[in-house]
């Protein structure tokens, strides 16, 4: 199957941020986009807002797709792909875009030959149809995660879709990419969580009140991710559950070292890790 420069008919499953935002840019490269959702509501949306050619909340609508993106809530990605499957051809190449691969990757193989993990490494605090934009994934890293067993044919099927959205793309072992994404996206969850949850914990309510109006750029950048999507979160740590312990267990070990050098008043070793950390930062964002 080739794709470079040619319409295909792609389907989309779950018409949300992620689903909506690949609408709109596959759709305004000429692509004729098959969105599949769970409500009613929502596909007359995503055709409303110009994100699909035709929607339904029937999966047969999908049957014409030469290329499936799954983008459903992490849990019903694997159930999703198993009622999918009856109205697929076996030439149909499916993808999905959950932020935990090996899971979905080591449950999904062998259910279709031609499926390829991936994880587009962009997104927005709002989530739903109604917060798809289009140009999400310029410029942002996509990971993709096949297997021994995943055809050639069907990375490059996914691959050129996902260059032709500007993305960078990234391959890596479905367990590696758990690994990676635990240090710099699920953890970060968390600790953001936390932080917020360890200021309303401030006793005097005049202090929390002035903290609230106080705050500026660095809460902002600090706290936006533990402001996010709940149930997002809760699916990131259930389903990368053991690489995130992992990086939470070190982070506290890090915690505790900044907290005894304080204790400890030692000023030098303190500046000496924050050193450190302001060089080591660029190595992860630019
Ligand atoms: P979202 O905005 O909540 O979208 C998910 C959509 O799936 C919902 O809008 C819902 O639409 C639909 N849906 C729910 N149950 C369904 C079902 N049984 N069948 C078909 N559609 C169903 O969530 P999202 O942020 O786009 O996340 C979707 C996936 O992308 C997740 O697997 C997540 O891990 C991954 N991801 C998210 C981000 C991010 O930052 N948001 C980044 C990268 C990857 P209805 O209105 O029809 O119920």
């Amino acid at each position: 199957m080739e794709c470079q420069n040619q319409s295909m008919n792609i389907g989309i499953l779950g018409l949300g941020l992620i689903g909506g935002c690949l609408g709109f840019d596959l759709r305004s490269q000429g692509h004729h986009i098959l969105g599949v959702s769970r409500r009613e509501a929502t596909c007359e949306k995503a055709v409303a807002l110009g994100s699909v050619d035709q929607a339904s909340v029937d999966l047969s609508l999908l049957a014409a797709a030469e290329v499936v993106f799954i983008c459903t809530p992490l849990a019903l990605i694997v159930p999703q792909f198993e009622q999918l499957i009856a109205h697929l051809s076996v030439a149909t190449v499916v993808t999905d875009v959950g932020s935990a691969k090996a899971h979905i990757v080591k449950a999904s193989s062998p259910l279709w030959d031609n499926f390829i993990g991936g994880h587009p490494m962009a997104g927005k605090t709002d989530n739903g149809i109604e917060a798809a934009q289009r140009h999400l994934f310029v410029d942002k890293p996509y990971v993709l995660t096949p297997i021994t067993t995943t055809p050639n044919s069907a990375i490059t099927v996914v691959e050129e879709i996902v260059r032709s959205l500007g993305a960078n793309i990234y391959y890596c072992q479905p367990e590696q990419h758990d690994r990676a994404v635990s240090w710099i996206s699920h953890l970060p969850v968390i600790v953001s969580s936390s932080l917020i949850a360890a200021c309303l914990n401030e006793t005097d309510s005049d202090v929390l009140e002035l903290a609230q109006k106080l705050a500026s750029s660095g809460f902002r950048d600090t706290s936006r991710v533990g402001g996010g999507n709940p149930e997002l979160g809760v699916m990131m740590a259930r389903y990368n559950r053991q690489a995130l312990l992992r990086s939470l267990q070190q982070y506290r070990h890090n915690l505790d070292e900044l907290t005894n050098l304080i204790e400890q008043e030692n000023w030098t070793v303190l500046e000496s890790k924050l050193k450190s950390t302001q060089q080591a930062r660029p190595g992860f964002v630019e």
